[in-house]
């Protein structure tokens, strides 16, 4: 017999029986503590800490008769964002790679700035690989794509509705002094840049060529935009994004509604 403990948001891949507390598992064999903890549901980019008898044990650990396990998440999940803060490390913007089921959520990251590759047709290795390369982190809703034993950083975004997922990502990664809006397509990742009108005068509607002086280009898909109503819509989702973190930074428990 052992017993295991997952901690933080590591409980949302446990059965609610299993949340928030220690229970025992009959072993069988002698397998490694990255299998037994695959084997409850975490995929092993989720964690940063795993605790034997109060020793820190590497993935391939062989678990043996009596173990008390004790598996936590990365530390910046917990809730020390104001230590952080304080130091205000400069981390490395992170950049994603996202499976073919988060569409939504690539361009609204986008829109804030963030690099995000992302296409309907990727296949697992494809995007395995792909975060290999350009040290990315996945971003999926297939626990089973984050067990691949190539991948080392990931993320299971926990929800299924796109308002909700962006603010997990966010304040998952601590993202929310990154943003960098309208700087990015959100049709293809490329940049942004200004324009000059009178180069790009020719491919505008009449009206647009009227009312509109500023112009910006995506130096990627070459797409025009403007301040239009467009503008304006992006504008509103960004500030309600905002208004929301601030909203929780004043009542943290508010970020834990995952856990029950
Ligand atoms: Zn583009």
């Amino acid at each position: 017999m052992i017993s295991l403990r997952f901690y933080a948001e590591l409980n949302d891949f446990l059965p609610p029986s299993r949340r928030q507390t220690t229970y025992t598992l009959q072993l069988k064999g002698q397998p490694t503590v990255k299998d037994v903890i695959e084997s409850q549901g975490a995929p092993h980019p989720e964690i940063d800490l795993i605790l034997v008898n109060n020793q820190s044990v590497a993935f391939d650990y062989r678990v043996q008769d009596g173990d008390r396990i004790a598996v936590y998440p990365e530390f910046e999940l917990l809730d020390i964002t104001s230590l952080s803060r304080l130091n205000s490390r400069p981390l490395r913007v992170p950049r994603f790679i996202l499976d073919v089921n988060l569409g939504k959520l690539a361009r609204k990251l986008r829109l804030c700035g963030f690099d995000c590759l992302y296409g309907n047709d990727y296949r697992d290795k494809q995007i395995i690989r792909m975060a290999a390369r350009d040290k990315r982190i996945i971003l999926t809703r297939d626990t089973g794509l984050l067990k691949n034993k190539q991948v080392t950083r990931g993320y299971w975004v926990r929800s299924t509705n796109p308002w909700d997922q962006m603010e997990q990502v966010l304040n998952k990664f601590s993202l929310h002094d990154r943003i960098k809006p309208f700087n990015r397509c959100m049709d293809c990742n490329g940049m942004i840049v200004s324009v000059a009108k009178d180069e790009i005068e020719d491919q505008l509607l009449a009206q647009t060529r009227k009312h509109f002086n500023a112009f910006y280009c995506c130096t990627s898909c070459h797409k025009i935009f403007w301040r239009g109503s467009h503008y304006q819509r992006m504008t509103d989702y960004l500030n309600r994004l905002m208004q929301s973190y601030r909203e929780n930074l004043r009542h943290p428990s508010a970020n834990y509604t995952a856990h029950p």
